[in-house]
């Protein structure tokens, strides 16, 4: 009897480990494993998100070329992409535990992570999300361009801006947004942007003046220039053969659909 004993406690201790270690760590901290890859990225999250990462997959590999050549970037490692199963958990990995709702998609280093889809909080929806990813993907895809040192130079405006345009976030709700702040009172002027603190920059429309701003440089002067402007955030007057400011007033004429005088 004594011997059996002894072996029903080991195997209860057992069990605990096996059991209950697991339930800590997913409390504590990523729960996440690797769960599918494709040729370009490599998918981490929980069982209950495994049925959406062909749709994710798919979406990342359907815009992988485009924003690669664009930058004129090759990538030698699958991406991880870390897909989180609600806001609380996503917002305790990006360090960030109280961050609001629309706060969906981050990138750390060359990382994504992200909320799923199937459960996107009060503001995202399934069908944002899947901008989302293309979004931070573009982050990701610009700093293998320009590397940690011109990243950190680069306007805000510029990197929102990119990332919004190449991942189809700008639509005529946006504009129209745009639109009426200028005529209701100046928008702030490029640097202001730039110097906005993150929840600033939220507050004060930044997301939807930058991919404005982006979509003005690209219609009027072309992807070429701003792929320049990327790699070189400093010559932004050699590259445009214009002073920053009268690329701002460009960019105000073109919002309110005013010709150049
Ligand atoms: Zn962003």
């Amino acid at each position: 009897m004594k011997i059996k004993h002894r072996v029903w406690d080991i195997f209860t201790v057992v069990l605990f480990v096996f059991i209950t270690i697991p339930t800590l760590l997913g409390q504590n901290a990523d729960s996440l494993s690797l769960t599918q890859e494709s040729q370009h990225f490599a998918f981490y999250s929980t069982n209950g998100d495994i049925k959406v990462l062909d749709s994710l997959s798919t979406i990342l590999e359907n815009n992988y070329g485009r924003i690669t050549n664009r930058l004129e970037i090759q990538i030698k490692k699958k991406i991880k992409v870390k897909v989180y199963p609600d806001l609380g958990s996503f917002h305790i990995a990006i360090n960030y535990p109280n961050a609001p709702d629309w706060v969906v998609g981050s990138c750390i280093g060359d990382e994504l992570l992200m909320v799923s889809p199937l459960n996107p909080g009060s503001i995202h929806t399934y069908g944002s999300l899947m901008q989302v990813v293309i979004h931070e993907f573009v982050h990701i895809a610009v700093y293998y361009a320009i590397g940690d040192k011109v990243v950190t130079e680069l306007p805000t405006w510029l990197n929102e801006g990119y990332a919004q345009y190449e991942a189809g976030q700008i639509n005529d709700q946006i504009r129209k947004s745009v639109e009426s702040s200028m005529f209701e009172k100046v928008p702030p002027t490029w640097s202001q942007l730039n110097n906005a603190s993150a929840m600033d920059f939220g507050k004060i429309n930044g997301y939807g003046l930058s991919v404005s701003i982006v979509e003005f440089l690209v219609v009027t002067y072309g992807t070429t220039k701003l792929v320049l402007l990327i790699k070189d955030p400093k010559n932004i007057e050699a590259i445009y053969g214009l002073p920053e400011t009268t690329l701002e007033n460009q960019w105000i004429h073109y919002v309110k659909h005013e010709s150049l005088d």
